[in-house]
């Protein structure tokens, strides 16, 4: 019999900035199973503030609202050991990643994949995920207010509407959004589920748990996985699809914890994935998400007005497909073009060996200072 070729995908659930600690427990596993991980997939909750400017734009109570440790990664002082990708959650570096809304390189490595995107990698055929939360309004950076500093992590209806346009494309592989789709506990053992957080009991019982808007894509496009985070508890389920589809007969739910010393709260996982022997190892692009991109981008622009769904956009032909790889030449794969676009923030932070203030600039110096 032949050995079946995987792909080594680690899943962490919120990462709260402890992105070095995170590397750390990776390495320590990879020897301890020896083996090399292919791919790190972290489901918001990120936080890669860059400095102490970007905490501006942070969400999050005082006492959270600390650099912790992505910084040491974007300036160079640390490199990601494998390809890292994120999704948003609701405490973000929000201001940063409203210049990526289509996602792109944060550091070298380490990927945001925007407010929904979809992209082939490491052999997987197809990686998609949505943002993280509840229908909301949505605004525009500059984030001043404390209410837009919130609404820039919301769910916008428009990626609903793209992401559900991929029914018709080629399998999902991987979904991954910050919080569980609203259904998901009925798939699982919800009991053992309340035990260990009886506050969600209310929820649980009016199907309420998670994102209203995120099951009916979970049934439409049926991915093989879907890893979540947000609720900071291990839980799996299993949603089984009709078997007369092409695609995966059932969807496997992982949602994991948040990083934490106790070796019962699960904040890591590790799968391997069965992938085709001559599956390209680059990530790349996907054809047919480029495509629904086009088609439906008058659909953000900015107005005073709201602006609804259609009810209706046909999706992507194959011809639309075509004509748009004919103007990408033959090449999908996304270029490593990480650039700084704010100073990276370096110690010693210059005010008596103590971390800035984000509250206090000192009027002479410009330094934000206690
Ligand atoms: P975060 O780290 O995003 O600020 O907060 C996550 C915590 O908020 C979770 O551990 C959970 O206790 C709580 N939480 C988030 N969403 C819900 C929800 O829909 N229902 C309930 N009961 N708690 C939630
Ligand atoms: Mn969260």
């Amino acid at each position: 019999q032949r050995h079946q070729r995987t792909l080594k995908v680690a899943v962490v659930g919120c990462s709260h900035g402890q992105l070095e600690a995170i590397y750390e427990r990776m390495v320590q596993m990879e020897s301890q199973q020896n083996a090399k991980f292919d791919l790190l997939i972290c489901c918001g909750d990120f936080q890669s503030i860059r400095n102490h400017g970007d905490l501006h734009h942070f969400h999050a109570p005082f006492h959270h609202r600390k650099l912790g440790t992505f910084y040491k990664y974007y300036s160079g002082e640390k490199v990601a050991p494998l390809l890292t990708l994120f999704v948003g959650g609701n405490h973000e570096s929000s201001g940063f990643m409203a210049e990526l809304p289509n996602g792109g390189w944060v550091a070298p490595n380490i990927f945001y994949m925007g407010y929904a995107s979809v992209s082939n990698s490491r052999c997987l055929s197809r990686l998609a995920l949505s943002p993280p939360f509840p229908f909301g309004h949505f605004e525009r950076p500059p984030f001043r207010e404390r209410g837009s500093v919130v609404s820039a992590y919301h769910v916008r209806s428009v990626d609903i509407f793209r992401l559900r346009h991929l029914k018709d494309g080629p399998p999902l592989d991987i979904f991954f959004s910050h919080d569980w789709p609203a259904g998901i506990t009925d798939f699982g053992d919800w009991e053992t589920l309340l035990r260990i957080k009886p506050h969600f009991t209310e929820d649980v019982r009016n199907n309420r748990l998670g994102n209203p808007a995120t099951m009916d894509l979970l049934h439409q496009l049926k991915p093989a996985h879907w890893f979540a985070a947000h609720l900071h508890v291990h839980f799996t389920a299993v949603v089984p699809h009709s078997s007369a589809s092409p695609t995966a007969s059932v969807t496997r739910f992982l949602a994991l914890d948040k990083p934490n010393e106790n070796p019962r709260r699960r904040f890591i996982q590790f799968l391997h994935i069965p992938i085709a022997e001559d599956a390209p190892l680059d990530l790349c692009y996907d054809p047919q998400w480029l495509a629904i991109l086009r088609a439906t981008d008058e659909l953000t622009q900015f107005t005073d007005k709201s602006v609804f769904m259609p009810s209706a956009v046909s999706p992507p032909t194959t011809d639309d497909i075509d004509s748009l790889l004919h103007s990408f030449g033959a090449d999908l794969r996304i270029p490593s073009n990480f650039l700084h676009t704010a100073p990276p923030e370096r110690e010693p932070w210059n005010c008596k060996g103590r971390p800035p203030s984000l509250y206090y600039r000192n009027p002479q110096t410009q330094q934000f200072c206690e």
